[in-house]
């Protein structure tokens, strides 16, 4: 059954997304510069900054990065217990450092760059981006497409691509340091394979937004139908008060011109921030979230309990993921919210309808184009996922479903709205996951709403 579902919304969704005239993406636009280590080199540096001071930071993570130890250190600690860990690069001396120390390979970053790539550069929907620094490298790393920003020229607005607009602005470089599982320092040896990421940006921490969108607001708005927001997560309760109100006013502005609005929910540490992220949710019409994420936004909930059964199982028990989501509508009054965990999806909605699970269904050939090929080039290369076969531990997802709601063919009736259930498609050697959780997101909010005629 799932595999002529997965066809025949393929086939629809190609022919609606098309006919999307506008979606605005804001405020998160970087440079990824990709460093994969190499054991010999980081050995020679860490020796060279001071083994000890090195090591004591690998053992507690510094707050922020102002001396080379630092990042020496909290790159062995990603090592040591294989996790990804992200500072702030606060000293010009170690920017310069890692500036000098290099890259492998320069990828677009940030939640609206990936976002307008996917959307502008392989749908080919035209959309309007936040870049809050466009440098010439920043731009180069933008596709060929209706992708556009907006430049204030005297008193006239155009709508330009970001190469055009031949911007000289600061470089924000994240550095991603990766290695492989295995990978083995001073006899550290790392349990998984993940990164380290040490980020010179000054803009997107605080969610700097810049003067074009914060005049022209209302104009931007007039010519996109659908807006995707990203990029808070990174605020703490320090700076978020300034940006989160001219984030609200942008958000008033969508609401009266009736344009849906995405949230894309990244994991949040500052709870302060989170709480009002909570807060502000009924302004939204849409949340996508992972696991993680609805965790700890039903932690500040208060339901701790739930929380813990989010992140206990694998894979992820569709009851608890229900109950939260259904939690979640109930107190912020959001429409929709879209779920996706490793294996398969969920979206509770207010309105009904069968587009929503072909979104979704959507959604999942288009991650899975990406965990395949690495970079997805144009709508046709989606069809290259339909012969990725189904998750086979979502069919036990799927019963549960089935007793608990009634659910048929993806679709059961709840008191909150309509449940929409996916079974995913799973690369078993993915080329690539980075980015992937926003192809997930975007494609389903923009084709649902395309589909939805
Ligand atoms: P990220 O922030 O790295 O994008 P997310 O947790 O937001 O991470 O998104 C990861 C999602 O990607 C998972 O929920 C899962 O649905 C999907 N995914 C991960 N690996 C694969 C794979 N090999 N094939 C298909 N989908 C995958």
């Amino acid at each position: 059954m799932w595999d002529a579902l997965y066809s025949r919304a393929l086939e629809r969704a190609k022919d609606a997304l098309p006919r999307t005239k506008g979606v605005l993406l804001a405020y998160n636009t970087n440079v990824d510069a990709i460093k994969y280590l190499n054991p010999r080199d980081l050995e020679d540096r860490i020796e060279k900054a001071g083994k000890d001071e090195v090591f004591r930071y690998s053992e507690e993570l510094p707050e922020k990065i102002t001396e080379i130890p630092h990042l020496l250190g909290g790159i062995l600690w990603s090592i040591r217990h294989g996790k990804a860990a992200e500072l702030f690069v606060e000293s010009c001396p170690v920017r310069f450092y890692m500036k000098r120390w290099g890259w492998d390979e320069l990828r677009m970053g940030g939640q609206v760059g990936i976002m307008a790539n996917l959307l502008g550069g392989v749908y080919g929907i035209p959309v309007i981006a936040h870049v809050p620094q466009i440098s010439k490298l920043q731009a180069s790393l933008f596709k060929d497409g209706p992708i556009y920003v907006p430049k204030a020229d005297g008193g006239e607005l155009r709508f330009i691509h970001p190469r055009e607009f031949n911007g000289d602005e600061e470089n924000l470089t994240h550095y991603i340091y990766e290695f492989p599982r295995g990978f083995e320092v001073f006899g550290i040896k790392a349990p998984r394979e993940n990164r380290f990421i040490g980020s010179a940006d000054d803009y997107n921490p605080n969610l700097y937004i810049r003067p074009e969108f914060r005049e022209n607001f209302e104009k931007i708005a007039e010519r996109t139908e659908l807006a995707i927001i990203s990029g808070l997560q990174a605020l703490t309760r320090e700076n978020y008060a300034e940006p989160f109100e001219e984030v609200e006013r942008h958000l008033d502005i969508l609401n009266e011109k009736g344009i849906p609005v995405h949230l894309e929910f990244a994991f949040t540490p500052d709870e302060t921030v989170r709480k009002k992220l909570v807060e502000i949710l009924g302004k939204f019409t849409s949340v996508g979230l992972n696991e993680v994420e609805l965790a700890s936004v039903v932690e500040v909930l208060g339901e701790k309990e739930l929380a813990r059964q989010l992140i206990a199982h694998d894979p992820v028990d569709p009851i608890a993921v229900v109950k939260a989501m259904e939690r979640l509508a109930e107190i912020t009054g959001v429409r929709r919210i879209h779920f996706h965990t490793y294996g398969y999806y969920l979206a509770l909605t207010s309105y009904t309808g069968e587009h929503v699970r072909d979104s979704l269904l959507f959604a999942a050939l288009a991650a899975a184009a990406k965990a395949k090929l690495g970079d997805v080039r144009n709508l046709d290369d989606v069809d290259k996922a339909l012969d990725v076969p189904v998750n086979e531990k979502a069919r036990d997802v799927e019963r549960r479903l089935k007793e608990e709601f009634g659910l048929k063919k993806g679709i059961a009736k709840l008191d909150a709205g309509q449940l929409s259930f996916v079974p995913t498609k799973i690369v078993a050697k993915p080329k690539s996951t980075v980015g992937i959780g926003d192809t997930i997101s975007s494609s389903a909010f923009v084709s649902e709403f395309a589909l939805r005629a």
